[in-house]
């Protein structure tokens, strides 16, 4: 039988979560807290729709033309999607006997590493992990939970060789600062499966979303960081690696 999993949504033209044209999909459930949020409606774990991997593996199917054409794939996100990682595993075989690249884009909040972390990733061409922030004070106030559990994925990915991208959130007030960078960049340096750092700028996209839900958004009156601010940090991390871009 099929494997259910609980998805918020699936988009079939993403073009900003792993190379080429990418039909992802936007998994339910998130154990992350973090204050810049901009899919507040996918921590719920209970909410979503429950779909099969016969059916978004079919979903998935008419669009594998304009992937392969661009050189894109499938791609899992969230919400968090090692939060269902039977789910993700099986779509993630089906892609692939389809002749499609898979990748997971994940904060790396791992509970516990069981067998099936691996079978995901041994069906995964490209992890894209989250890294917040280094320190673990600031990571606690922003995100609402350690980094422990992520820093120790991301030494495990380096330790099995599993290629991966990092992406680095710039939150002014908290990741926008050189030291912070810094850290991050000696985290990484040693790491040889790391192919790219991805920097992604702060943005209120997702802002109405907490509204909608009747919340406050934590960082209101925080704006967007800017041009400077960007190539600040892309200037420390590129004495660290040979890849940062945003
Ligand atoms: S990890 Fe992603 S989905 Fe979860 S709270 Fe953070 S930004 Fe939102």
């Amino acid at each position: 039988m099929s494997t259910t999993g609980r998805i918020h949504s699936f988009e079939s033209c993403g073009t900003v979560d792993g190379p080429g044209i990418r039909f992802i999909v936007f998994m339910q459930g998130c154990l992350m807290r973090c204050m810049y949020c901009h899919n507040r409606d996918t921590w719920d774990t209970h909410d979503g729709k429950e779909i099969t991997v016969d059916e978004i593996i079919n979903e998935a199917k008419s669009y594998r033309h304009f992937m392969k054409a661009s050189g894109g794939g499938v791609t899992c996100s969230g919400g968090e999607a090692m939060l269902q990682p039977e789910f993700v595993r099986d779509f993630f075989r089906a892609a692939q006997a389809e002749g499609m690249h898979t990748c997971l884009d994940t904060n790396g909040y791992i509970r516990k590493h069981t067998e099936v972390i691996d079978e995901v990733l041994d069906a995964t061409d490209l992890v894209m992990l989250d890294l917040k922030h280094m320190n673990d004070e600031v990571h606690q106030q922003l995100i609402g939970v350690s980094n422990r559990r992520t820093l120790d994925f991301a030494r495990y990915l380096a330790k099995i060789g599993q290629t991966t991208w990092i992406r680095y959130v710039i939150v002014p007030g908290y990741t926008d600062d050189e030291a912070s960078a810094h850290l991050l960049g000696d985290f990484i340096k040693d790491m040889k499966n790391i192919e790219k750092i991805e920097l992604l700028p702060y943005h209120k996209l997702g802002a109405h979303k907490w509204e909608a839900l009747g919340l406050e958004y934590p960082l209101e009156g925080v704006e967007p960081p800017s041009k400077e601010t960007m190539n600040k940090i892309v200037a420390v991390l590129e004495q660290y690696h040979s890849n940062v871009k945003y």
